[in-house]
């Protein structure tokens, strides 16, 4: 049998650097980072050294770093602190009637409203503040976005095309005087379309700069506050080891990523957050990482982290393309010559380099998955944490692709490790089991 794993999108090996510089922190240099003694201090070294590798990574401050527990974790701080931050700002200014440079009637009037909702942007009648998203993000975005409206906050949820691609033109569209925070992923699990993050990016600090210029002109600095940032946040997860991630290029304000998909320990993430943005920390307690994320560090996995993002430098990015995508292509023209009846969902061009995204008309993905996990091929229907969900697609749907069409859904997603023999063991293996299951499908008829 083969032990065949396409599924890199899901999670990576560990990089036997990457272990052997993690092992260690187990049980050899195991101190609390936060202790002064010399058995956390080494620790600590360990931790500064991992923040410095993603730093340089990224292009930014090493206390611009804050570790987590990964992705997951850093989507829901971001989202949830940043308008955290905003309701206590609320709080405090209309709490205390030194609503900084507000008058003081003003003032009084909020204070009367006693509600963070009237104080900000009081005068477009916007009242809530408002989030803007695509429809085809990560969970750990949609589920906190969906919480945040229950509490008030709108949120906009932007359409893509049918290659899985947002407009930059749509996010401008969308910017309101409300708008605090545009959170738009890098690159989709599912389908792998890239998104044009780098416009986005201009359009966003065009937008600021614009706002600030307007408030400094209408002389109403005595009356009225600063208006807000709107912030850019990109989940970056499956961009890390294929895109640039040079947050100055992109103008972010916040990223996130995970180790697991970098070929890291998993269990340990990072948040970028650019200095002088406003964000609270939702976890409480101890005050590490800038108090963002309170809880004792992750070391070995920190350290983890730190080797695996330092391994991916842009010469060794560039050629894990070439390779990673030369499979790529290998395996994606294989299969359109050999299988009729299917289509690649996402095209190359719009996509990373790893992903292959096919819909296979009247095999369902399902059974190809067992199928070929019964040769020891490992292949996925979408994302790892939506596969034993058996509702379909989301990220097809905003597509367009009809229910019907996503049942016949099949991801595969190269790493380094795979090997043109792997392709052609796919290549070999499947034809035969998509007409085995065509045939036993009754509504199918080509
Ligand atoms: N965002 C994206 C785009 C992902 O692909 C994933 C993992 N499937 C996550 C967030 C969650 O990452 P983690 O597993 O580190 O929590």
């Amino acid at each position: 049998m083969s032990n065949i794993y396409f599924d890199h999108s899901a999670t990576t090996p560990v990089d036997k650097r990457v272990l052997e510089t993690m092992n260690p922190f187990f049980s050899d240099i195991f101190g609390n980072p936060s202790s002064i003694h010399g058995f956390g201090q080494k620790a600590l070294r360990g931790v500064d050294k991992a923040r410095k590798e993603v730093s340089s990574f990224l292009n930014c401050q090493d206390e611009e770093v804050i570790f987590t527990s990964g992705a997951t974790e850093s989507n829901n701080l971001v989202l949830n602190g940043v308008i955290k931050y905003l309701e206590k700002v609320g709080e405090k200014k209309v709490g205390s009637g030194d609503c900084m440079d507000i008058s003081k009637e003003d003032a009084e009037a909020i204070k009367r409203e006693n509600s963070w909702k009237n104080w900000f942007k009081k005068d477009t009648g916007e009242n809530k503040f408002h989030i803007i998203t695509s429809s085809i993000e990560h969970k750990s975005i949609l589920e906190p976005c969906a919480e945040l409206e229950k509490r008030g906050v709108e949120v906009s949820y932007l359409p893509v095309d049918s290659r899985g691609l947002v407009s930059a033109e749509d996010v401008k569209k969308a910017i309101r005087d409300n708008t605090v925070l545009v959170s738009i992923m890098y690159v989709n699990s599912e389908v792998g379309s890239i998104q044009p993050i780098r416009e986005i990016g201009k359009i966003i600090k065009k937008i600021n700069e614009n706002r600030y210029k307007e408030w400094q002109k209408s002389g109403a600095r005595k009356k009225e506050p600063k208006p807000e940032s709107v912030y850019f946040h990109t989940d970056a997860t499956q961009a890390v080891n294929f895109l640039d991630c040079n947050i100055e290029r992109l103008h972010l304000d916040f990223l996130s990523l995970s180790s697991h998909k970098i070929y890291g320990p998993k269990g340990v993430g990072a948040l970028f957050v650019k200095k002088g943005s406003n964000i609270k920390g939702v976890q409480v307690g101890g005050g590490q990482e800038r108090k963002i994320r309170s809880g004792t560090l992750n070391v070995p996995g920190i350290v983890g982290l730190g080797k695996a993002i330092s391994l991916i430098t842009p010469e060794r990015r560039e050629e894990n393309n070439k390779y990673i995508g030369g499979l790529r292509d290998r395996l994606a023209d294989g299969l359109l010559e050999k299988i009729t009846d299917i289509k690649l969902t996402t095209d190359r061009e719009s996509a990373t380099s790893s992903h292959a995204h096919f819909i296979l008309r009247g095999a369902e993905g399902e059974s190809i998955l067992m199928s070929l996990d019964f040769e020891g091929i490992a292949v996925s229907t979408g994302s790892a944490c939506a596969a034993k969900d058996l509702h379909s697609s989301y990220v097809l749907k905003a597509m367009n692709v009809s229910v019907e069409e996503s049942n016949y859904a099949v991801r595969f997603t190269l790493g380094k490790k795979n090997t043109k023999e792997d392709t052609d063991k796919l290549l070999e293996v499947l034809p035969p089991i998509i007409e085995r299951i065509r045939k036993m499908n009754p509504i199918y008829k080509k």
